[in-house]
């Protein structure tokens, strides 16, 4: 049997979709307003003995499992197999001991960026100290709904709180270096929080995964502006979209893709209602950017500053998209 017939044997469609669509009876198989398509009368249905769906109305289109999460998710399909593998606990290959020991690893510096975002996310919501990061998030018009969606966050002013937090949530300082998340002093003697008073902005992967930061100083004088992870295992600049995990849907959806300059455009964006917008990361637009987009869509519009640095940042986008 194949992974694929596999994964669909321990999967029921009409599960699968009834937590995007809300599906009726109707005889044996069963109906719902067509998510693909705006309408009035279902015409989209679910069969349950061959698993299943096509759309009679304006799509005229149908398929599996797969294909459904493909469409409605905006994934690809190694992703889509992936992410069905995981939840269905259907392995993938065979992996080696070395290859399951790297990817516990990983899944590791995931885990442990997500609890520093939670734990950002906490402060900023909570804690006294942030109320300079809770006033600066009113000053840029980002209301509660936005900070929850983007799960925003306020690190302290400390040099080890962030450590000891985590250190507490099992991590090691190992990891935390692995992570981005501490600096190291001369040979590891010793190391302190890389992210301190500033406005955290957890940075996902297209999947939704927390892979670094971006953090803003709170500091009128602060420098740097912003202060970005390092490169590390799950984060590199030059491959990512900010805002691809919450855009994807939206991309799809109006088969268009705006990308903009920073973290605050794209939330001011989604917030303003117009979710297909993400960012770059402050460096040139590459190759592997422009590629994260193309299977949602073939329209991508540029909207980057129009200083001279933009304007070459533009070009050198285009040249790369046609
Ligand atoms: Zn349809």
């Amino acid at each position: 049997m194949s992974v694929i017939d596999e994964i669909k044997g321990r999967l029921d469609i009409v599960e699968v979709i009834s937590a995007y669509v809300p599906l009726q009876k109707a005889g044996r198989n069963y109906k719902a307003l067509c998510p693909f398509h705006a309408e009035k009368t279902p015409s989209f249905v679910v069969f349950p003995e061959t698993q299943h769906w096509h759309c009679f109305g304006a799509c005229s289109e149908g398929g599996d499992v797969f294909s459904f999460l493909m469409k409605q998710e905006g994934w690809d399909f190694k992703t889509t197999l992936e992410e069905l593998a995981r939840r269905t606990g259907v392995e993938l290959k065979p992996r080696s001991s070395v290859q399951a020991q790297r990817d516990e690893e990983t899944s590791r510096l995931y885990q442990l960026l997500d609890a520093a975002a939670q734990y950002f996310h906490h402060l900023l919501q909570q804690a006294p100290e942030a109320e300079a990061a809770r006033h600066y998030m009113e000053s840029r018009g980002l209301n509660a709904d936005t900070v929850d969606r983007f799960t925003l966050g306020y690190s302290p002013a400390t040099w080890d709180r962030t450590r000891t937090y985590l250190l507490q949530q099992g991590y090691s300082v190992e990891e935390m270096i692995h992570a981005g998340m501490l600096v190291e002093k001369e040979e590891r003697a010793s190391t302190y929080d890389r992210f301190r008073d500033r406005l955290m902005i957890p940075i996902r992967d297209a999947r939704g995964r927390v892979t670094g930061f971006g953090a803003r100083t709170l500091d009128p004088h602060g420098i740097p502006k912003y202060l970005n992870s390092p490169q590390t295992k799950v984060f590199d600049k030059s491959r990512t979209l900010f805002g691809l995990d919450a855009a994807r849907k939206a991309i799809r959806r109006q088969d268009q893709a705006v990308i903009v300059e920073g973290y605050m455009d794209v939330m001011q964006a989604h917030q303003a209602g117009f979710e297909n917008v993400v960012a770059e990361m402050g460096t040139a637009l590459t190759e592997h950017q422009i590629r994260a987009i193309q299977h949602l869509t073939k329209r991508i519009v540029l909207a980057l500053d129009p200083d001279t640095a933009g304007i070459q940042a533009t070009l050198r986008g285009v040249q790369v998209a046609s």
